[in-house]
């Protein structure tokens, strides 16, 4: 076990009902690019690129969204040993809930099932005229067969993905919720997270405010390492995977 491992442990061990927020660090281990680490999306393309305006107003925009999707439909990415340390915590009791940025569904297939998911998941495809549903395959088979800019079949509205793009408002019960178990957990375990992306990053100093340890498991310094009991620079699949077994022997389970 590392030595960063041990005081983690620790933490979660004595924790009542901890709360985990994870950003898109936790998932890069599972071969997905984070954003703003030195791998990350931003080096490569352009942000503005994914603000709803866009979507809104610029139809090629749309079709080459669609056709990335298309595209990138067969990727098939598997939770890690971070992801499932999470879940194995929960199983635990220790975990009161995942708050996560991520929209990529790992912690829901890792087996955590309280999952707040705030920036959406590409799970499903939203009419932004009715708000009818539908699971994402279904349209992405009308892109396959030549409908390259789908819109909606009831009400002709656009289809988006059911992910928040910049300059959408997050779902308000979704934050509502996550801010609501922050203030009454007594740990918060952040993991992966640059904490640079508000009201989301937030959430961690609501916790802190209302009494929480706060300790965060990143690569980099994030500006609220000054805010935490404990700052573990590292990979979240090794730390995390030491420190719940570490939290198991600690609690005297098998
Ligand atoms: P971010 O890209 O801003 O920050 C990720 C942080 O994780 C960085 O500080 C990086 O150093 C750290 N990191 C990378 N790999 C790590 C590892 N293995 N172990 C520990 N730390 C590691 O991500 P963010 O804070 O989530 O905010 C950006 C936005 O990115 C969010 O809104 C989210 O919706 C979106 N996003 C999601 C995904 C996904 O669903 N997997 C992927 C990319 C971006």
């Amino acid at each position: 076990m590392s030595d960063q491992a041990r005081p983690l442990a620790e933490v979660l061990a004595a924790a009542k009902r901890a709360i985990a927020f994870t950003g898109a660090g936790i998932s890069t281990e599972s071969g997905i690019p984070d954003f703003r680490g030195p791998q990350g999306i931003w080096t490569k393309i352009d942000p503005a690129d994914f603000t709803l305006e866009n979507y809104l107003y610029n139809d090629e925009h749309r079709r080459r969204i669609w056709r990335f999707r298309l595209e990138n439909k067969g990727a098939r990415y598997e939770p890690n040993a971070g992801h499932r340390a999470l879940a194995d915590l929960e199983r635990l009791g220790v975990l009161d809930c995942v708050v996560t940025q991520n929209i990529d569904g790992l912690h829901i297939e890792a087996g955590n099932t309280t999952v707040l998911e705030l920036h959406g998941h590409g799970r499903s495809v939203r009419c932004l005229g009715c708000g009818d549903e539908h699971p994402s395959g279904e349209i992405l088979e009308r892109v396959r067969a030549g409908d390259d800019d789908p819109h909606c079949t009831r009400c002709g509205g656009l289809l988006k993905s059911a992910t928040i793009s910049f300059g959408e408002p997050l779902p308000a019960h979704v934050v509502d919720e996550s801010f609501a178990r922050a203030e009454a957990c007594d740990v918060c375990l952040v993991v992966g997270s640059s904490l640079v992306v508000y009201p989301a990053a937030g959430i961690p100093l609501a916790a802190v405010r209302a009494g929480a340890r706060l300790a965060i498991v990143n690569e980099e310094p994030t500006p609220l390492d000054g805010e935490a009991e404990l700052v573990i620079r590292g990979r979240a699949g090794s730390i995390l995977t030491d420190a719940i077994a570490a939290v198991r022997e600690m609690l005297g389970v098998q």
